[in-house]
């Protein structure tokens, strides 16, 4: 369905895109779910649907996040979680027993939960990685519910992996495979698909060659972790003789479409490869920090033609906290606390909509006639200067501490005055989503 004529008054734009312009007293005119028209208020005749007024509000695109796990929802609070020693041992005590455990109702409310949350934060895309080997079959159309119910535009895929043996890769496969069709005939502007992997330490290579040559039938880009802790490079090496950025490649599966997380171990020619393939990297600095694995080289990455994003690996829904937070890791990881300014700016406010828009086919990720009306509004009334120059820095230091108001997909408003528009009773959905963890634990036995 097109999204209604719709006309926002008075607002300050920061229109972000590759040259940041700040503009006061504007009003934009949607339709069919892209910005027809940025003008001051006299230049509107159209006849419009609806109004809201931006008085006393920033308009930004709406934010991007490169990589989570809906599916991660249900480990808040959760108890009984033995300590882990390192990254294999947390997926072992944690993410591994909960994904095996998780039925395609689990799948759905998760889903649904932090959706909404994003919606709450401004999140208007979210690329997800999903794992749950006991509802393989049924989990992308499940997940894609919940996107079509909460109208928000999502790239999905299903995590491959030989971790549960040649059974569980085999549906995996097919669950990639299968969404990847529907999408395609379906057609809905707000989803899209690529084909999930899990990291090359869990990859056989009989499953990555079925992965490739699926993925290459089905003309898609690969979206999977890479080089997050040493041992993904340790077990890569041990077991095929290479690294896993240039065992990848020697599958064919990176290239412009294909997203690689973290990458947080990776060499020179690795990076040189990453940036001659033009394969986006997503930066999850919030889950490399708390997971202890390391601090990526961001400005390393940038320097070798490498588009960097940022994404939260499901460690939040709220984009700016991710993005100071990646700055701070800069700031620590260089031992400058000058460091990286720009690099990390761009991840979240310039690159994520570049390599989002390689999947949507439309300008994203600025305010410009002819783009996406992916939109958010934020009270803010800057107590210094507000200008082209330092629209980055207020987003980070000031707006970032703002409540979000506004949140518009493809015209659609999902949240205005802070009330949610679309059709979803939030307090019920919580409240099943807790009956259903409950019960996910008990199957856990944690
Ligand atoms: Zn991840």
């Amino acid at each position: 369905m097109l999204s209604p004529s719709l006309l926002i008054r008075n607002g300050t734009l920061i229109t972000l895109g590759p040259d940041p312009k700040v503009r006061t007293g504007c009003s934009l005119w949607i339709q069919n779910g892209i910005i027809q028209r940025i003008a001051d208020e006299s230049g509107f005749h159209e006849p419009f649907e609806y109004e809201l007024d931006a008085r006393g509000m920033v308009l930004l695109p709406g934010f991007i996040n490169l990589h989570t796990h809906l599916y991660s929802a249900m480990a808040c609070g959760m108890e009984g979680v033995p300590p882990s020693r390192d990254f294999v041992e947390k997926l072992q005590h944690l993410w591994w027993r909960l994904d095996k455990a998780l039925t395609p109702e689990d799948c759905y409310y998760s889903a649904l939960l932090l959706l909404i949350n994003g919606i709450r934060h401004g999140v208007t895309t979210v690329f997800d990685h999903h794992a749950s080997p006991g509802a393989i079959g049924e989990s992308l159309e499940h997940i894609s519910s919940a996107v079509k119910r909460t109208r928000i535009r999502a790239c999905l895929c299903y995590e491959v992996s030989d971790r549960d043996g040649a059974e569980k890769a085999r549906q995996g496969l097919e669950e990639n495979a299968q969404f990847i069709r529907y999408c395609r005939e379906a057609n809905n502007p707000r989803l899209r698909a690529l084909f999930g992997l899990h990291a090359s330490f869990t990859l056989g290579d009989e499953t990555l060659e079925a992965a490739s040559v699926l993925g290459r039938e089905l003309d898609c880009g690969f979206h999977i972790h890479a080089a997050e802790s040493p041992a993904d490079q340790q077990r890569t090496r041990d077991r095929h003789g290479v690294g896993v950025i240039e065992r990848l490649h020697r599958f064919g599966l990176l290239g412009p479409r294909t997203i690689a997380a973290h990458c947080v171990h990776i060499d020179r020619r690795e990076m040189e490869i990453l940036g001659e393939t033009g394969t986006g990297v997503a930066h999850n600095p919030q889950s490399n920090l708390n997971n202890a694995v390391g601090i990526g080289d961001l400005p390393g990455w940038q320097q070798a033609g490498i588009p960097v994003g940022l994404g939260t690996d499901g460690m939040t829904m709220n984009m700016t906290e991710e993005l100071r937070t990646a700055l701070w890791a800069q700031h620590l990881r260089a031992g400058n606390p000058s460091a990286a300014f720009l690099e990390v700016c761009r991840t979240l406010l310039l690159n994520n909509a570049l390599i989002a828009q390689r999947h949507w086919d439309l300008p994203m990720g600025e305010l410009k006639e002819g783009a996406l009306a992916d939109i958010v509004g934020i009270p803010y009334q800057p107590r210094t200067p507000l200008h082209d120059r330092n629209a980055y820095a207020h987003i980070l230091y000031g707006i970032s501490q703002e409540p979000v108001d506004t949140t518009i997909v493809g015209g659609w408003v999902l949240m205005h005055n802070r009330k949610l528009t679309i059709d979803v009773d939030e307090a019920e959905a919580a409240a099943r989503c807790r009956e259903l963890a409950a019960r996910l634990y008990e199957r856990m036995g944690a």
